[in-house]
């Protein structure tokens, strides 16, 4: 048996980053892992593979359209779909291996095993009880079910089975068209496979400003992808290897149904808390699974934490990494903060897909008086020479104080862009700040001082 300061619980971007950040503060720190290695979700099944995959077929993209046009002749790239594959492995392995020499290098043990917590300051792994002054959950989530879809990872898949499918389909639905769904159907139909997207509300990505939602689907229709929209799935059936959906159309109460060879269920995720015992040791869970917990993140067990998607708030790896910084702080006797408010939000498909803050419709909502710089990208030079001059950037600004209130992005290199925006709006900002700070020419973040500028007197290339 090992006594620790602390014990984390899982090692995604939430549990190693708290891992990290606590042996750096001086803690004794374990961190226990289920699975062969280190990185969670984000780096073995989400994030980093997904990345790795969007890249490779976005070159692919970038090579059919744009490269004869650019006086680059010649035969187009086949795809090699097992080199692809390997690629993305490769790029999964240099992460998590990554993690492995981090922990090494900040004296952190890592319990190779399924960890449970008998009671407070005890941790159960195996046979083997280990003991910890503080524990961190940090245990993720796992993706959400639908009534009628049975995911078999093979013809009806999760992320995690469409990241790793034997062959490219040539029918592809994806069920749900959050950003998961929209950047694996990117991936597929950039490959070849024809996409139908089926999402039951009436507009893409929920929660994001409906201009960008409006502007996003018809560039993505553009690309080929079909949306059935408004489409409540009532079954999904499996014969000789190929998936028939069925789906009432909600406005019209028709049915319908398409068949495809893969079938992805991207109907969102939830929390996985599953084999802790947290039932038995009375951690209170909210009515959608997550672990309550207080702003130190602390649960209503004293001396059990719980961060990233285990707990509340967007399921983003940069929330989970945020909180597993501060909840160390708080550890270690410092002060731990987030910023809820101003957590950055992307979808890396191409274009990409960026926002931080207030919508307008959150803002309309409010009744609050703001006002709107908006720039297109037709206007950016740099774009236009790139051919990726589809899209804007909208930047929302107190009508009053001019202060930043939100901003979204639609456009090339959108989820580098947005951090400017977050960093003036982490300071208080105001866009006259931003339309005022030189931009260096030509780059894409002179869009978003064009956008802050037309916040003003008006932008300059509009
Ligand atoms: C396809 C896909 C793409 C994504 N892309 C992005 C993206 O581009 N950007 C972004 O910000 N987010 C992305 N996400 C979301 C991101 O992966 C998660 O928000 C992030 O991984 C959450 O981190 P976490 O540390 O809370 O949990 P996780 O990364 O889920 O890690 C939890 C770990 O805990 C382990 N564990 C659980 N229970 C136990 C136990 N009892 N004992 C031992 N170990 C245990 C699990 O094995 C797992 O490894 C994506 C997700 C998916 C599925």
């Amino acid at each position: 048996m090992a006594s620790y300061d602390v014990i984390i619980i899982g090692s995604g971007p939430g549990g190693y980053v708290a891992a990290i950040r606590c042996a750096q503060l001086g803690l004794k720190t374990a961190c226990v892992e289920g699975r062969e290695t280190l990185g969670g979700t984000c780096l073995n099944v989400g994030c980093i593979p997904s990345k790795a995959l969007l890249h490779a077929s976005h070159m692919l993209h970038e090579a059919e359209h744009n490269f004869a046009a650019m006086g680059l002749k010649g035969k187009s790239p086949s795809v090699d779909w097992k080199q692809m594959q390997a690629y993305k492995q490769d790029t999964i392995d240099g992460n998590t291996k990554g993690i492995e020499f981090l922990f090494k290098k900040n004296k952190i043990d890592w319990i190779k095993g399924w960890a449970s917590i008998p009671e407070a300051g005890k941790v159960k792994v195996g046979e083997d009880i280990h003991e910890a002054k503080n524990i961190i959950i940090a245990s993720g989530s796992e993706p959400a079910s639908l009534k009628g879809v049975e995911v078999d990872e093979e013809t009806v898949v999760s992320s995690t089975g469409a990241l790793k499918l034997d062959k490219i389909p040539k029918k592809m639905v994806v069920i749900g068209a959050g950003v998961i769904g929209l950047e694996m159907g990117s991936i597929y139909g950039r490959l070849g496979a024809e996409v139908t997207v089926i999402e039951y509300l009436d507009a893409i990505t929920p929660g994001m400003d409906s201009e960008v939602q409006k502007t996003f689907q018809r560039i993505l229709k553009k690309q080929g992808l079909k949306f059935v929209m408004g489409a409540a799935v009532q079954s999904c059936e499996v014969k000789n290897g190929k998936a028939t959906v069925k789906y009432t159309l909600r406005k019209k109460e028709t049915e319908a149904e398409i068949e495809a060879d893969t079938v992805l269920l991207a109907t969102g995720r939830r929390p996985y808390t599953g084999g802790l015992g947290l039932d038995k040791i009375g951690v209170e869970l909210s009515e959608r699974g997550q672990i309550k917990t207080g702003d130190d993140w602390q649960t209503n067990v004293k001396g059990i934490y719980a961060i990233g998607d285990a707990i509340d708030g967007p399921m983003l790896a940069h929330k989970a990494e945020d909180e597993g910084m501060a909840c160390a702080e708080v550890l270690a006797g410092n002060h731990g903060h987030v910023n809820y408010g101003l957590i950055p939000g992307v979808i890396y498909t191409h274009p990409e897909v960026a926002n931080v803050g207030a919508t307008e419709d959150a803002l309309k909502e409010e009744g609050r008086d703001y006002k709107v710089g908006k720039f297109s990208f037709m206007g950016n030079g740099r774009a236009k020479a790139n051919f990726a001059a589809d899209g804007f950037v909208k930047i929302l600004a107190d009508k009053e104080t001019d202060r930043i209130l939100g901003c979204h992005i639609i456009g090339p290199s959108a989820g580098d862009l947005i951090h400017e925006v977050c960093v003036a709006m982490e300071f208080g900002a105001a866009a006259q700040d931003l339309a005022m700070t030189c931009h260096a020419h030509p780059t894409y973040s002179e869009a978003v001082r064009e956008a802050a500028l037309a916040c003003g007197d008006g932008a300059i290339h509009a």
